[in-house]
């Protein structure tokens, strides 16, 4: 079969409740995944071995081989289906790098889907999940998009379907965060805190339920949002600087740096995105609408 082209979006979460660590040395999570428009474009056709190569301005920080996530990807499900065979991966990436968008999961997300068609699996999405999660926290998200509830690491879902969409403004930084080195900071802050279960937020499914972007916005929650601030002072004046431009809220995307604004409009996420744009430390912006869709597979034209 000839190579298959998947359009993967990025996430932002609208909820992420942080919980205890577990034996396993990860965090208990309740988070509240939300796709939005911001995609990679992933490329795979068949090949002897697994290569990987990243085009678009933030290529030079992805790595190139064995460490892609979405080379990963391609052998983790190699060694579960007993393929001998690799994959060619080409990753137009316009999902921003180490931005707490899970662009990288996201990429992985992608190959899962191109190599069951390619590979000739034909594997329903529920035992492409168990792989997903070998590869990282957030990948089975990337196979589903939409919105959906994570709870465990973030790997086990439950979709939430919704009609609504909502506008966004993006500030993208100058340079991304150790997803590990924010959660390490998140736990030296509560440090004798007694952490209790994370819960999902009912009024923000509400909200999201009603598409109304004022709940929505006031139910919005990010327990690594100090940590990353921590980390990074200067967000605070872009998440302040976003709802004074006429944003509902503003957040840190995940484990930042990112900083994601709910809008009530589309033509105020642009004034939004123009404002945030030159701030110190925030190298682009841009608008999308969420949630966005599933992945998208399509054949590659010859
Ligand atoms: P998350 O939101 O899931 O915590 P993130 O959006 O903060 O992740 P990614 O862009 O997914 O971060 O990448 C984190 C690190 O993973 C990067 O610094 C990079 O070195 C490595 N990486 C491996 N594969 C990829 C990939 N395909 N795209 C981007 N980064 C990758």
């Amino acid at each position: 079969m000839g190579p298959v082209r998947v359009r993967v979006p990025a996430k932002v979460n609208l909820q992420l409740a942080v919980g205890p660590v577990r034996p396993d040395g990860f965090h208990e999570l309740v988070t509240v995944f939300c796709s939005v428009g911001l995609h990679d474009d992933v490329t795979v056709t068949t090949s002897d071995e697994t290569r990987v190569r990243t085009t678009g301005p933030e290529a030079h920080l992805v790595p190139a081989g064995a460490d892609n996530l979405a080379a990963r990807a391609a052998e983790a499900l190699a060694r579960r289906a007993g393929v001998s065979s690799g994959v060619d991966i080409t990753i137009d990436k316009d999902i921003p790098v180490a931005g707490g968008m899970a662009g990288g999961s996201a990429d992985a997300a992608a190959v899962l889907l191109a190599c069951n068609e390619i590979w000739g699996l034909h594997w329903p999405a529920e035992e492409l999940v168990p792989v997903a999660a070998e590869v990282g926290s957030d990948v089975a998200f990337g196979l589903l998009g939409g919105v959906a509830v994570g709870r465990g690491r973030g790997e086990l879902l439950e979709p939430v379907g919704t009609t609504a969409e909502f506008a966004w403004a993006f500030a993208f930084a100058d340079e991304g965060l150790s997803t590990p080195e924010v959660f390490r900071t998140c736990d030296r802050l509560r440090e004798g805190v007694d952490v209790p279960q994370p819960e999902v937020a009912e009024d923000l499914l509400a909200a999201l339920h009603d598409g109304d972007a004022a709940a929505l916005a006031a139910s919005l929650a990010n327990d690594l949002q100090p940590a990353a601030l921590a980390l990074r002072p200067g967000l605070a004046d872009v998440l302040a600087e976003g709802t004074r431009a006429g944003a509902l809220a503003g957040i840190v995307s995940g484990s930042g740096p990112t900083c994601a604004f709910l809008c009530p409009a589309e033509a105020v996420a642009a004034v939004v995105g123009a404002a945030l744009a030159g701030l110190p430390g925030v190298r682009r912006t841009r608008t999308a609408r969420g949630p966005a869709g599933s992945p998208q597979l399509a054949p590659v034209n010859p």
